[in-house]
């Protein structure tokens, strides 16, 4: 089969490899469309993967061909299935209360095993999921980054009537951004340097701040009427050296900033006027297999209408240049490959 494999740190290449053969408990899925997501250009230029050449890509939906073993579960080849990327050990403390995000040891579609920029992958059947007829193969595709926005809502005190930032308006910048007004937000404003990405949002309604053009701290809080001194969650799906510290001014007395990037390194977060403002800082690490039931239902329901953010659709061999487009902050949302 055809696949854009990681050939070494840097270099992505479009090859031939050997179809995958499923194991007992696995599924051949054949892959209809695959995002890329910023955690493969990631993977990519940080050389994650121990096995290399490696098939990257972790977002996607497909149809199910095959199955290996008899195993219980409700599928049969012909369905349309998502699938869970991370499978935990099994035995850890964290993977035994359900929460094999933070395991230790878990293991990633697209880092760990082969993943799903090619024309199959082969996935454990425990973690598909099927898709309602009605959901396009492109809807489908956001699933898992919708599933990572809703673990980050659901871990913060947002409901209805509450306001928000964002920092940050890349795919999970955007979807928090959404999610939040389809949560009841009242105010919800999201700030991103990159202009392309800013008209999106500004189009589908929401005010939108440039940070490099206008102090976002001062910017942000000009949107809240009278007498709020402060939004009640902040998310930081920036990840910048001071994100976190803007994130914290904006956030009002007992307010929460949810830190929602990969940080690398430590970053200043503001904690002695956050401390004097008893500011309640959030975590959060990808996503349980309950938060992909909550992205289904919300993609299927359109509650949250994903379509927007497809901003380009490409085949397998426009892969690697559109990683290269995408790490130099391209005119581009969700990038969406059919092998
Ligand atoms: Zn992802
Ligand atoms: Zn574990």
């Amino acid at each position: 089969m055809r696949a854009a494999l990681m050939m070494k740190k840097g270099l992505l290449e479009v090859g031939e490899i050997p179809d995958p053969r499923p194991r007992a408990g696995e599924a051949l899925v054949e892959v209809e469309r695959a995002g890329i997501c910023g955690s493969d250009l990631v993977t990519l230029a940080g050389g994650r993967p121990k096995e290399l050449p490696r098939v990257l890509g972790h977002e996607f939906a497909g149809t199910l061909l095959d199955i290996q073993g008899n195993t219980g579960y409700p599928f049969k080849p012909g369905d349309r299935v998502v699938a869970e990327p991370i499978s935990g050990c099994g035995t850890c403390r964290s993977c035994r209360n359900g929460l094999y995000n933070v395991c230790d040891d878990r293991v990633i579609l697209g880092v760990e095993t082969d993943g799903v920029f090619a024309q199959y992958v082969r996935v454990p059947l425990e973690n598909l999921l099927k898709i309602p007829d009605e959901m396009s193969f492109e809807e489908a595709a956001l699933v898992q980054p919708v599933a990572v926005a809703v673990h980050a809502f659901r871990r913060t005190a947002f409901r209805g009537g509450s306001a928000a930032t964002v920092l940050g308006a890349g795919p999970i910048g955007a979807l928090l951004t959404m999610l939040a007004r389809a949560s009841g937000g009242t105010t919800v404003v999201v700030s991103e340097p990159n202009p392309f990405r800013r008209e999106l949002m500004e189009k589908l309604g929401f005010p939108v701040i440039d940070p490099k053009a206008e102090d976002p701290v001062a910017a942000a809080l000009s949107h809240l009427g009278e007498g709020d001194e402060g939004f009640d969650v902040v998310f930081d799906a920036a990840g910048t050296t001071n994100s976190v510290q803007q994130a914290t001014e904006m956030t009002r007395v007992g307010g929460e900033v949810m830190m929602v990037a990969t940080y690398h390194g430590i970053p200043d977060i503001g904690i002695v006027s956050g401390r004097k403002r008893e500011v309640n800082y959030l975590t959060t690490r990808a996503h349980i297999f309950d938060d992909f039931r909550a992205s289904l239902n919300l993609i299927s329901s359109r509650q949250l209408d994903v379509r927007p953010l497809i901003t380009n659709e490409i085949g397998l061999d426009e892969v690697p240049g559109a990683f290269d487009n995408l790490s130099s902050g391209g005119p581009m949302m969700k990038v969406l490959c059919q092998p």
